[in-house]
């Protein structure tokens, strides 16, 4: 309808009270991203992020959960927080991480500051105000029952932004003894889309090894990996199928070492995205028989899938459904986007496991140095989850 400017307003009295009571505590929300944001944690920085991951510990505590460290050696430790419930009902599990891919001192250049309607800072959107939505509608709950109404665990985990290679098998564990899976990872767009799909990633490394002789004196002596390389390249682009959903990119290639010498090394990193989890396989083998075209080179295939893809399941259509129904009270059309991003809830959607990805804030920049939020989405998505998480246990 050209013209017609939607406005926000409850449809409930019961919403109109919730939006009300985060839209007062917006201040506190925003400080409580502050805080978090102004402890840096690289994901390759165990310190670091043990420092942030002992922060949100304490926080979560105070609200009156129990706390569990899981150690890491080589990343940051692990957080689970368990809150009990008034139903016996399996939790719900909100997931997230505290890592980000900002290296310490980005501070300096990318204050956390309010400009406008605008927060800043490393990992603002990129997860450290899901965090806080955590936080914040864990304690409302709270306030307005006495207690949850389900039991609740979250999980922050040190190492998403490089894999999750430690954290996984907590992650899948914990997924698996609960209700439903709630990802704080940010939303989609500027008007906050959940995720209810995204690709599975990934990579690989292809290594050609030929034998190096001098370009000038001795050059049919040599077998140019380069030239070997290049043919393979062209090949693997042809694994892409933009219907299934599925690409191939080879994003970085070296090798070689002087214009005058046959290369007797070249190598190709690879990023493989699918969209179906029975693309999987396919995809897998042709990656894996691949053969020399020159004979006398040797070619090296390693890596794989590491993270399936998340698919919009009935599980996640029904999370998606009760999501819009009670954005809909707050006025507000809820909509859902399909990505190419990977994140921890491909992992648990991978299990079966009914899982809504993309509720933590609202902005956008993510790993950039533009990364930001928008204050003004906060109270909604505050109402959202407090709302999701009553609603998820059912
Ligand atoms: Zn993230």
């Amino acid at each position: 309808m050209a013209g017609f400017k939607k406005i926000r307003v409850p449809s409930t009295p019961e919403a109109r009270r919730r939006l009300g009571y985060f839209t007062e505590r917006c201040d506190q929300l925003v400080s409580t991203i502050r805080e978090l944001v102004e402890i840096e944690s690289p994901s390759d920085d165990k310190a670091a992020v043990d420092r942030v991951s002992a922060a949100a510990a304490q926080k979560f505590a105070a609200l009156g959960g129990t706390v569990k460290i899981h150690p890491a050696r080589d990343f940051g430790d692990h957080l689970q927080v368990d809150f009990a419930g008034k139903s016996g009902a399996k939790p719900v599990l909100l997931l997230g991480h505290y890592d980000t891919v900002h290296p310490l001192g980005t501070l300096a250049t990318m204050p956390c500051r309010i400009a406008g309607d605008r927060l800043t800072g490393p990992g603002v959107l990129d997860m450290k105000s899901g965090i806080a939505l955590m936080l914040h509608s864990i304690a409302a709950l709270k306030d307005w029952h006495g207690d949850l109404p389900h039991p609740v665990t979250v999980l922050l985990v040190s190492d998403e932004e490089v894999g999750s290679a430690s954290s996984r098998p907590i992650t899948e564990a914990l997924a698996l003894k609960s209700s439903a899976v709630l990802v704080l990872e940010p939303s989609y767009g500027p008007a906050g889309a959940v995720k209810t799909a995204r690709k599975g990633v990934g990579d690989y490394q292809v290594k050609v090894t030929g034998k190096a002789s001098h370009a000038g004196l001795d050059f049919q002596k040599g077998v140019n990996a380069i030239v070997e390389l290049a043919l393979q390249i062209e090949k693997i682009t042809g694994f892409t199928d933009l219907k299934k959903g599925l690409t191939v990119n080879v994003g970085i290639v070296s090798g070689g070492s002087r214009t005058n010498v046959v290369p007797a090394e070249a190598i190709a990193q690879v990023d493989v995205r699918i969209a179906r989890l029975k693309d999987a396989a396919g995809v897998d083998k042709k990656m894996r028989a691949l053969r020399p075209f020159n004979r006398k080179c040797k070619l090296e295939i390693t890596g794989g899938i590491n993270r399936p893809p998340m698919e919009r399941t009935a599980g996640v259509a029904d999370l998606y459904a009760k999501a819009v129904a009670i954005a809909r009270d707050l006025g507000w059309k809820l909509g859902e986007a399909a990505v190419g991003g990977g994140s921890d809830g491909n992992f648990t959607a991978g299990l079966g496991m009914p899982t809504l990805d993309g509720l933590g804030g609202v902005g956008d920049g993510a790993h950039a140095t533009h990364e930001h939020i928008l204050i003004s989405e906060m109270p909604r998505r505050a109402a959202l989850i407090a709302g999701l998480i009553e609603a998820a246990g059912t």
